[in-house]
Formats: C-alpha cells, structure tokens, sequence
C-alpha cells in the first residue's frame, strides 16, 4: 500500500502490528501432546542423553510403588528429577534417566487376592498367585508411565527398570549372596516387627506412628516368695523380717506395662542396677483400697509420683542399689511359675513406670537381650494372626489386637495384685499397609546384621553431600541407632531367600555354589523358578544326589531389599549385576527422594551398598518435603482438598470449574515451591500459578510477534551500535542468565520462579517493552530504532526459552517452533543452555538507569494522580517540566549518561517517559496540572503543546503542514513516504 492512498482512517494499518501464530491462550491440552509428538520424532532425549558432548549425569530413580494412580507428591518427586535432568542436558551432559518401578510385596498380593472369587483363592498357587501379582504390576506401571509422560518428563520409558526383572531379581540375589558370603546375613528367633493383620514380619520402614494410639497401661504386683541373702540381711537391719516379708501378701516387686498381653510371657524382671530402689511400706491413701502386698519396691525417684498415680502412700523403709535386688524370685501373678529379678541395662530408666521391667523376651527388643544374658527362654505364646497358643495357659484363644488385653486385666483384677489401670497414649508402630497395630514377636528370621558393617556405614554416610545438611544428621542417627535388618517375609509375591533347610536337622544350605547357581536360574527364568521347581530342579549338579535331603525355604525378601539393590540391578555396581545403559554410573551423581527415605530406600541402598562395597551408592543426596493443602493439612478424601494432578493438567468433568492448566503449570508449581520443607498446593495457589504462566507466556508472544519481519541474519544490530537502552537490557538479561544459572545448579528453582516473574513484569514488560511500543509500531519497519530493538527481542526471547526449558519445556519449545526467522536448531534443547557474550556484562548501565527509572516512577505517579482527576488521559497528551536542585546529583549525572548517547532517537528522556514533550529547566507551562518535588527533584505535568497525531498519538506542533495527510505528524508523515 502507499501512503498517500490511504485513507485517515486506516493509519492504523501503516503500524507495524503484532504478528504471530504463538497463541495468548496456551490450549495446553491439545499443544502440550503436539509438543510431546515432536520430541518424540526428533528423538531428542535419546539423542541428547546419549550423544551430549559432556560428562554423563546420573539421577538414579526411585522407583514408586507399582500400584494406585499417580498424586501431586509423585508430582514433586518426578517433576524435580525432570527439571534436574532437563538442566543438566542443556548444558551438554548426558544425563540418562532409567525409570524405575518397585514391584514386589503385599499391597500387590493382597490386590490380587482381593479380586479373586473365593473358589479360584482355592485353586491359588504360588505361581499362579505370582503371574496374576506380575500381571497386575505391569498394568498399574503402564498406568503410572502414562501419567509421568503427560506430565513432560523425559526417561527411557521403553526400557524401565522393574524389580520384577529377571535381571534385576538376579542381581539382587547378587547382592544378597555378596552379603551372605561377607557374613552379614544370619538366620535367628528375634523379636520383630510383626503385624497380625498382614500376618508377616515388618521392617522399620514399614512402621508409622499415628497420633492419638493409646495402650492399656496397667500397674502390678509380682509378690515375692525368695529374697537374696543381701536383700535379706539388709532387710533385717531396717527392721523388716525377711520372713514375714515374703508370706502371702507381703512384699512385691512393682512393674508397669502397656502391653498386658505379654504378661503371659512374662519371664522375668529388670532392674538397672545403678539406679536407687526403694522398698515401701504400703497403706491406702484416702479411700483407695489397699493392695494385697503390704511392702512394695520401686525406683526411688518414682516413689512420690507412684503415690499420687496409685493412691497409695508408700513409706520408704529401706533403699538399695538395682544390683541389690537381683535374685528376688517373684511369683507370676497369673501363672503356675516364678521367675527371678534379673539386671537389665540403661534402657530401664525413670522416666515412666516404676523403674522395675516386666521382661518378655519373646515380645521385646530389649527384653530379648536380657533374657539372653541370663539364659532365658523365647517364650513366644502368640501365633502369626496375633492369637494366644496353648502357652499362655487360659488366655490361650484371645487375640492380641482384640481381647487378649481386657481379658487378662480383669484376671489380674481378681488376683488383688493389680494396683492401676489407665489408658496411656504414647507412640506405637502401626502396619503401614493395614493402618493396624504391629507387636513385638518372636520368630525364626533372616537378618543382615547391620552390626557388622555399622561404622563402614557411618564413615560412608560422611563422604556423602546431603542436602539440605539436615538429612545427614537425621540419617546418621538412624543408622548409629538400628538393630539388624531383618529381610525376611512370609509372604509369596517377591524375591526368595535363596536358602535349602536340611529335612531332618533344619540345617541351612547357603553357599557360593547354591547362590551361583541360584542367580544363573534367576537370571534365565525369573524368580517364579524357585516356586516352579522342586529342590532336584533347584540344587546345583553337585547337590543332586541328596536333592531329598533338602527342603526349599518360603520366605521372600524384604521388598526394601529389593529396591535398595538397585544400585546393583540398574548402575551395574556388582559382578553379574548389569549397567542399564552406558552413561550410567556408580555411585550415581544423585538420588533425590521424599525425606521420610531417610529411614527407607536411601538408608536401605546404603546399607546394601556399603555392605557389598565400602561405600553408598550415592555422591549426593537431595530431599523434598510432602505435599500439604493450602492451610497445611495432609490431603484426604474425608477433608476433600486433594488436588488431583491429572484434573490439573487435563481439566476436570466441569472444565469451567475445573480448567486444563497443563503440564507446565503443574510444573511451574514445583519450580515455586522451597521444597526443603513440606509444600502447599490448592486452588488458590493454582490460579495465582496461572496467572504467572500467562505472564511469561504473553511477554514470549510480545517479544515474538514483533519479530514476524525481522531476519537476523539480515536486519540484526551489531552490539557496538545498540543505544543505551538495548544495551541496559543485555545487561539485565546476561544477569538473569547468570543468577538462574546458579539457581540450577543449586537446586533453588524457587529462586528461578522468583527471577523469571522479576524479569518478565519488571524488565520487559514495565520498562523495557513499555518504552519500545513507539520504536516497534511507529518506527518505519527498516528504521535503527526499530531494527535495534528487534536486535535485542530476538536475543532475549531464545535465551528466555532456554532458561525456561528445563521448568516450562513445553512452553519453551512452543517458542521455539514459534520463532518467525531460521534457526539452525530445531528444538530449543538442541540450542543449549543460554549464554551471554562477555560485552551483554556492563554492570556500570545499571546505577544511572536505575536512577531514571525513580524519576520515572516519579513522574508516572504525577500522571496518575492527572489521570485519575481526568485532566489527563494517555501519558503522551502530557509534556513534562524537570528542575534538578540540589540533592539530585545522582540524577544529573544519569541524565548527562543518557545524553552522551550516540542514539538520541532511541535513548531520549521523553520517550523512556512516555510523554510528547520534555523541559529540564527553562520557566514552568503556563497551566501545571501537577506538581511535585523530592530528593531535589521537581516535576511538573502539562498538557502537551500540540495536536494529536493520527498514527503515533504523539502531539506534535507541526500538525497540518503535510497535505497528504494533515492529520499526521512531520515523523509519521516520513516514515509513510
Ligand atoms: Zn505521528
């Protein structure tokens, strides 16, 4: 079109508009799988992980469970590897990432079981329960891949590690049977964790202590029928017949459970034999009822408070040491037997109780280590569904969890030797599973003695970078603190203890020729070998002719041992173990999981690893807290504040209630949050992420659309001849580069969140495109002003979608196809992470811009205030009047800078203030509409002198001289010609 053909009325066409296809809306749920299709044809994580220039990088994944949709805490956890992953592969590493899935255990058997007719739970065998376990595994994996695919992360996903793999299974009997031979793995009857309700052994990782569990806690009297010579001469002396003492109804040692169903096990009691006991007169206080025993002991330091609790006066006749009393053999206040007070260790204390412990070892840790010092028996009265056996004499049929407890309270109630019963809420470990209490049990169990590599661990535990440093700490005192590990399971779906049992001794059949030949079996046919065959199938070739002999053992592995050998089944760090890809090393670079693994997979891969090789499996370790809603309780159902991932990203049944935010605002959400702690998230927080992702997505479509003539390679500026302006926005943005590179390699994406808003909002949008507006639309298409800020939108917007990648990746490459020129790289992540040329850094534009910028700040306040009093509309009906007094010297020298420039045109006070005309000194305007003055600085606001031009809307005095068009101003009437 020529200019002087056009009608006034069409001027607006002779701007230079905003061109792009690069959509306002995101319409994620259509682009963002485009998006995907794309990487998938270029290949791109394939080619980037393994053909990157750089060092390989391994996140070795931990695997989630196998079963239930995905939550926003998976969100967390695989988001944070992505954008971890995604960052390190634009710098050039290749940064390989093996997903992984833990396979194995009860949720899956019980799942399997749950879903079957009680006739085919008939006809169930092992194997079979086993195939349908495999099958239903690898349906929910698919389920769980498809969730993290959508959701933009880059892996192998057609080559995930299982736990259910031959390989992998193969491997881990690697690691058991370099445990086994190192002599870290024995077979003992040991207390343990056992829940009733799954019917198995547990592990500490298994356990979680709700708030709120109180026990039945009850006070009582072992009378006493044997005092020690000592006790008695000492006796004697305070005046007290050791005679009458130990008659029917005299004294009795005081103990205090909370467990009253190991009374029946009773078998002993500890004293700590450093603390003071004191041996009571007893007489009822008030109207309580006087116990059966005349004389009490109890720890001296617990005589006033046992006073008040029992109701009882308990004069003090004599104080001995615990060591004094060792030897009182006591009655079994409901059993036909005596036992004797033993000594105990420190673990007996003041703190609660009477400081006299009833000493099960069948039922207890502590109780187990004392009774083995005195040669106790494992009494162990309680089967696997937590029922009384025959051993509990008339308790024999009551069940742990059920009636046990009220059933031997009131039997104590009938023996007079119960002096209190209260409820008592304290800490106890439930099954994580079956939400149900879990008790102490004696059985015979496979466990890796922890022991035996403890201070390897702890030395190990040092060498490696926690983050944050609070996790070493916690971990540390895990491991100082834990018992041996038991490993064994009674249940079916997992990985067998490779182990034969002698038919007629029990002897145990575990060597490096029967764990070889296991591992090769494994390694060909799976672990459901060992359910498939018979111990002739099984033996090695040596073995075969006493294959009779041996019977097979049942138990499975611990499913934590099977993902704590994925060091060894997926990094290759064992013989026979096998790296799942080449860039995939051991130690890995990082393992980055929920801090509650403290206690779970990184201290199980850690013991397995330190056990085998000396040293963890891991260089780094990163935590990130749990996910919470907006006021900080845990998400439920009952509260209905779960935020379902999949309705964020894909909309919900109603999508004006519940909109498709996609992906990256899922994303975006965890590049927000300081995941060191636990993190919100909730509709309220989702719609301010919104918000933010539209920003950003609005200032790339800005930056885009005012590309759509511009061609580098043709039209772009030299740095040597950008103005100053330009130059101040290089400079801001070399400067984000610097601080998000940082922020990466940190792991602090909040920071990067806060950044990039900062640089959207204030830099581009509030100053820097601000000012533009006039270059880009009013400025002849070829014109420096405009060709020189183009120069600087292009450079800004690839390095925005670079830094933007590893969060906002779809986003990003969305720009990317999106750039209306020819790059060499077809997707943003062939580009590489965004670098600035060393001349972009001139720190010394910042302080006089900044100095401009509060003079700007200061008269765009003026301006409003005119606006809103409607003296004023735009800015530009407005010239501006500037004295510069004292105190303003700052400012001065800031002006003198930007008037040195060599490009008036762009860097020109009244174009940064977006105002027709601009006065510094000189007189006032006639008529001031507004006034101000700070830090030596006045300003002063008029109407600008003038008529508006048609096409750039400045108003300029020299209107009507043009007669092509008299309604434009000499410059637009240039650029039209
Ligand atoms: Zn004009």
């Amino acid at each position: 079109m020529t200019a002087s053909s056009a009608p006034a009325t069409s001027y607006k066409d002779t701007l230079n508009l905003l061109q792009t296809p690069f959509s306002m809306r995101a319409n994620a749920k259509v682009r963002e799988p485009e998006i995907q299709a794309f990487w998938a044809e270029l290949q791109l994580y394939e080619r980037l992980s393994q053909q990157n220039p750089g060092e390989s990088f391994t996140l070795h994944d931990g695997p989630p469970y196998a079963n239930g949709a995905l939550h926003v805490g998976h969100a967390l956890n695989k988001i944070l590897k992505d954008i971890i992953n995604k960052s390190a592969l634009l710098q050039g590493k290749r940064a390989r990432f093996i997903p992984g899935w833990d396979c194995h255990g009860l949720p899956i058997e019980l799942k399997v079981l749950q879903g079957l007719k009680s006739s085919e739970r008939a006809e169930l065998t092992p194997v079979s329960l086993r195939q349908k376990a495999h099958a239903y595994a690898l349906e929910q994996v698919e389920g769980q891949k498809a969730g993290f695919q959508r959701w933009g992360i880059w892996a192998d996903w057609d080559q995930p590690y299982l736990t259910l793999q031959k390989s992998y299974e193969a491997a881990q009997i690697g690691v058991f049977g370099a445990m086994v031979l190192a002599g870290h793995i024995y077979r003992g009857l040991k207390p343990v964790h056992w829940s009733p309700s799954s019917r198995t052994a547990l592990a500490e990782a298994e356990l979680e202590y709700p708030d709120g569990h109180t026990s039945p806690s009850v006070f009582v009297a072992f009378p006493a029928v044997q005092l020690p010579a000592g006790l008695a001469t000492q006796l004697g002396a305070a005046g007290l017949q050791p005679e009458a003492a130990i008659a029917e109804g005299g004294l009795a040692v005081a103990i205090w459970t909370t467990t009253p169903w190991t009374l029946p096990a009773n078998l002993a009691v500890s004293v700590n034999e450093r603390l003071d006991y004191a041996i009571c007169a007893v007489s009822p206080r008030g109207e309580s009822t006087a116990p059966s025993a005349s004389h009490l002991v109890v720890a001296a330091e617990l005589r006033e408070s046992l006073e008040a609790s029992l109701g009882l006066e308990l004069q003090p006749l004599l104080s001995v040491k615990g060591a004094d009393l060792e030897g009182i053999v006591y009655r079994h206040p409901l059993l036909e037997r005596t036992s004797a007070v033993v000594i105990g260790g420190d673990y007996i204390t003041t703190e609660a109780g009477t400081g006299l412990v009833h000493t099960a070892p069948g039922h207890g840790v502590d109780d187990f280590n004392t009774g083995k010092k005195y040669g106790l028996p494992v009494l162990c009265p309680v089967d696997e569904a937590g029922n009384l056996t025959a051993e509990a004499g008339p308790f024999a049929g009551t069940n742990v969890l059920k009636d046990a407890n009220p059933t031997i309270i009131e039997a104590l109630e009938g023996t007079g030797l119960l002096l209190k019963q209260e409820r008592y809420e304290h800490r106890y470990p439930y099954d994580w599973r079956t939400k149900k209490p879990t008790i102490f049990r004696a059985t015979e169990q496979w466990f890796a003695s922890v022991e035996g590599f403890r201070a390897a661990a702890l030395e190990a535990i040092a060498q490696v970078e926690w983050l944050p440093a609070s996790g070493r700490n916690r971990i540390e005192a895990m491991v100082s603190e834990r018992g041996d590990w038991c490993i064994s399971r009674q249940r079916t779906w997992g990985v067998p203890i490779p182990v034969f049992y002698h038919r007629e001794t029990g002897e145990v059949l575990l060597n490096q020729a029967t764990l070889d030949h296991i591992q090769t079996l494994i390694a060909e046919h799976g672990a459901d070998v060992w359910w498939e065959r018979d111990e002739a199938g099984l033996l090695p070739a040596d073995y075969a002719a006493e294959a009779a002999q041996w019977r097979k053992g049942t138990d499975t592995m611990d499913v934590w041992f099977d993902s704590g050998s994925s060091w060894a089944g997926v990094l290759g760090g064992i013989a026979g173990g096998e790296s799942r890809a080449p860039e995939l090393h051991y130690p890995a670079d990082l393992y980055l999981e929920g801090s509650d693994q403290h206690r779970g997979w990184f201290q199980s891969s850690l013991l397995t690893s330190v056990a085998v090789n000396g040293h963890a499996p891991y260089k780094r370790v990163l935590t990130h807290g749990f996910t919470l809603d907006e006021k900080g309780r845990k998400m439920s159902k009952s509260l209905g504040n779960v935020v379902d991932p999949a309705v964020l990203v894909e909309g919900g049944k109603n999508e004006k209630q519940e909109p498709a935010y996609g992906a990256d605002v899922l994303r975006l959400w965890v590049s927000s949050v300081d995941y060191s702690a636990d993190v919100p998230l909730g509709p309220g927080i989702v719609k301010q992420l919104a918000d933010v992702y539209r920003k950003v997505r609005n200032t790339a479509r800005y930056l885009l659309g005012n590309l759509h003539d511009f061609d580098p390679a043709r039209d772009a500026v030299a740095y040597a001849e950008l103005p100053l302006l330009d130059r101040w926005m290089l400079q801001r943005t070399a400067a984000l580069i610097d601080s998000v590179s940082g922020d990466f390699e940190r792991f602090e994406f909040y920071r990067f969140f806060q950044a990039l808003q900062n640089f959207c909002v204030v830099d581009l949008s509030n100053v820097y495109l601000d000012i533009a507006k006039d270059r880009l639309y009013v400025s002849g298409a070829q014109e420096f002003r405009r060709r020189s800020c183009q120069t600087v939108l292009a450079l800004v917007v690839e390095r925005l979608a670079g830094l933007i990648a590893p969060v906002l990746c779809h986003m990003a490459e969305d720009i990317w196809q999106n750039l209306p020129y020819a790059v060499s790289e077809r997707s943003v992540f062939e580009r590489g992470w965004p670098t600035a040329p060393a001349e972009w850094r001139q720190p010394e534009v910042e302080p006089p811009m900044a100095q401009i910028l509060e003079l700007r700040a200061l008269v765009n306040r003026q301006l409003e205030s005119c606006r809103s009093g409607g003296q004023l509309g735009a800015s530009l009906e407005a010239q501006v009047q500037l004295e510069l007094g004292d105190g303003a010297e700052a400012t001065r020298a800031a002006l003198r800078w930007l008037e040195s420039s060599t490009h008036p045109s762009v860097d020109n006070l009244a174009d940064w203030l977006l105002v027709s005309a601009l006065q510094q000194g000189g007189s006032a305007p006639a008529e001031v509409l507004a006034e101000a003055s700070e830090a030596g600085i006045t300003v002063r606001i008029a109407k600008a002198a003038g008529e508006k031009c048609e096409r750039c809307w400045h108003y300029e005095t020299d209107i009507g001289q043009h007669s092509a068009h008299p309604s434009l101003c000499g410059r637009c009437v240039a650029v039209l010609s």
